[in-house]
């Protein structure tokens, strides 16, 4: 069974051309699924579908083995990664980490439980004191990462997350992103314009179009048969 089952998915904006045109891609269990293609060509409106913060104007969206179309984004348990990292700058690591179990209603000792496990998968539990503002930007891709892991997401969604970063920097995210990813076994959907984080980050590549899939295959597959 797939993780997401995206069906014949098509999004229109007003009457114009479909943003997304009868797409369809099945993302397993744990695979790290790349969205690729060039500016306009759908793909952030194709996650936003996933994570529900976009109607769906046909087609159906499945998450696990819910069809999850009419689904408020909270009912979906997904995480979002966003770009900015949307961290609290006057809130320390472990409370950024434990701020949606704070929101949830946890008690005191779940959040210090989740936010220790998870500090110590994302090796971050030397850091928990400081604020975000003292931190690597890697060090910040974590506590990002680690908001979502405290929620036991089914699955993370990141929407071009590199894409402000200069270029040594960028390579160094993308190795701690694939790492982390592979290590956690998470389900993924990585939205990139970026060939080169298409090709190296993900198990397989679907390749967007003016909104049509073009082609979805592993890494080595589009590089043998581009
Ligand atoms: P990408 O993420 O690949 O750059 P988008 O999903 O943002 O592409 O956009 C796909 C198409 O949908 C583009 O033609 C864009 O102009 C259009 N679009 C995106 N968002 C809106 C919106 N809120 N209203 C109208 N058109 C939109
Ligand atoms: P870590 O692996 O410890 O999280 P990074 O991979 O993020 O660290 O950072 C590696 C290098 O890049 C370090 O020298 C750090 O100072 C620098 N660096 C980290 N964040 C930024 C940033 N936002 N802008 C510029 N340089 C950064």
């Amino acid at each position: 069974m797939a993780a997401i089952t995206m069906k014949n998915i098509v999004k229109k904006y007003g009457d114009g051309f479909p943003a997304v045109n009868d797409v369809s891609i099945d993302v397993q269990d744990g695979e790290f699924m790349i969205l690729v293609g060039p500016s306009g060509c759908g793909k952030s409106t194709l996650l936003r579908m996933i994570v529900g913060l976009e109607d769906i104007t046909d087609g159906d969206m499945v998450i696990g083995e819910r069809r999850v179309n009419d689904l408020a984004p909270r009912e979906r348990n997904l995480a979002m990664v966003f770009q900015n990292y949307a961290l609290y700058p006057h809130l320390t690591v472990y409370e950024n980490i434990a701020f949606p179990l704070r929101l949830a209603g946890a008690s005191d000792e779940e959040v210090d439980q989740k936010v220790r496990d998870a500090s110590k998968t994302l090796e971050l539990d030397e850091h928990l004191e400081r604020k975000p503002g003292n931190l690597s930007g890697g060090q910040r891709q974590r506590v990002a990462m680690g908001r979502a892991i405290v929620r036991d997401a089914d699955a993370f969604l990141f929407d071009e997350p590199l894409s402000n970063l200069d270029a040594k920097l960028r390579g160094q995210m993308r190795t701690e992103i694939a790492r982390l990813q592979k290590r956690l076994g998470i389900t993924t959907v990585y939205v990139t314009h970026d060939q080169t984080e298409a090709m190296t980050l993900g198990d397989r590549v679907a390749v967007l179009k003016r909104g049509v899939l073009q082609q979805l295959a592993s890494p080595r597959e589009l590089y043998t048969n581009p």
